[in-house]
């Protein structure tokens, strides 16, 4: 060990022991089956883009990966069809508004950005489905891919997810009636549902980050998941969307594109230098994990990683 590993290990046990005590927030409960999570939970990881692997507190307990699917999904969807067909159906703008707000952009209809549920369902249409390739198939391919190993569905999370989905149904049904969703709305929202359900742990969270700073390249497989102008877009379209309505704030505070998901996961990424992930499901108002939120920032303000910063 040298001493930069020993002062990232240093600074994720720390953090893990200074935020653990905290017991703020609500478990997620519109989805039953994440009600029932331990809120205790609390693990911390981070990856460096030669490959190096930091863990503290529960790094490798499984979860669903729910909305922090939607930048990955959004790369996939830009590989596949390209920056301009992409823009077509999905705006980058941020919202401002809850990740479920039953929202579209005046004028075209499009969803605000991939990052919202109306634009990441729209997003998840958009992967071509094929009969040597499903969509669903297409999806859990690229996700392990940015993982790093094969991921899989917790079916009890999926069939909640479709119990209590009608929220989302209603978006893919506003999305049809403007006219720009490419599928069937149920087919549509039944992917969707399918990918929020794909199990990761932090550590596979943190690859998956990695992979974006490292410019589509996973640095544990050195296997070339997107190109770069794909990794760029999706950071960019994170910094300034990922965060829902608390976005711009934590551009201000923490300084990374990240993404928070309603499970509790939560990834940032240092452009060129690690991907980072934490998991609490304990969750604030905004639907984001209330311990990842701290340990996150306190990690970016203890190592200088704000992205503004001038070392
Ligand atoms: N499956 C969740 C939903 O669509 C994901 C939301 C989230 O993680 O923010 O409601």
């Amino acid at each position: 060990m040298n001493a930069a590993t020993d002062a990232v290990t240093d600074a994720l046990r720390d953090l893990h022991s200074r935020f653990a005590g905290i017991d703020d927030g609500e478990l997620a409960d519109y989805i039953p089956q994440l009600a029932l999570v331990d809120p205790e939970a609390f693990g911390l990881a981070l990856i460096s883009m030669d490959g190096h692997r930091y863990g503290a507190g529960d790094a490798g307990v499984p979860f669903t990966i729910q909305s922090v699917s939607k930048p990955f999904v959004y790369a996939l969807a830009l590989s596949v069809l390209g920056i301009d067909e992409v823009s077509r159906w999905v705006n980058a703008e941020p919202s401002g508004e809850a990740f479920n707000a039953i929202s579209l952009e005046l004028g075209t209809g499009r969803p605000d950005n991939p990052m919202v549920n109306a634009g990441a369902i729209l997003t998840t249409a958009l992967i071509p489905d094929t009969p040597g390739a499903p969509r669903f198939g297409r999806i859990l391919d690229c996700l392990s891919r940015f993982a790093g190993r094969m991921l899989d569905v917790d079916e009890q999370v999926y069939f909640s997810e479709v119990v209590a989905g009608d929220r989302n149904r209603a978006l893919a049904y506003l999305i049809r009636s403007t006219g720009p969703l490419p599928v069937d709305p149920v087919a549509a929202v039944e992917t969707y549902f399918r990918q929020c359900s794909v199990r990761v742990t932090a550590m596979d969270l943190a690859a998956m980050a990695a992979t974006l700073a490292n410019g589509g390249v996973n640095p544990l497989t050195g296997d070339t998941v997107v190109t770069e102008p794909v990794a760029v877009r999706v950071l960019a379209v994170m910094a300034t969307c990922g965060m829902y309505d608390a976005s711009g704030d934590w551009l201000l505070r923490v300084g990374l594109p990240a993404k928070s998901g309603v499970s509790g996961g939560l990834i940032a990424a240092g452009p060129a230098r690690f991907g980072l992930a934490s998991y609490s499901p304990l969750l604030d108002p905004t639907g984001t994990s209330v311990r990842g939120h701290r340990a996150i920032g306190a990690l970016s303000e203890r190592l200088g990683l704000h992205l503004m910063h001038n070392p």
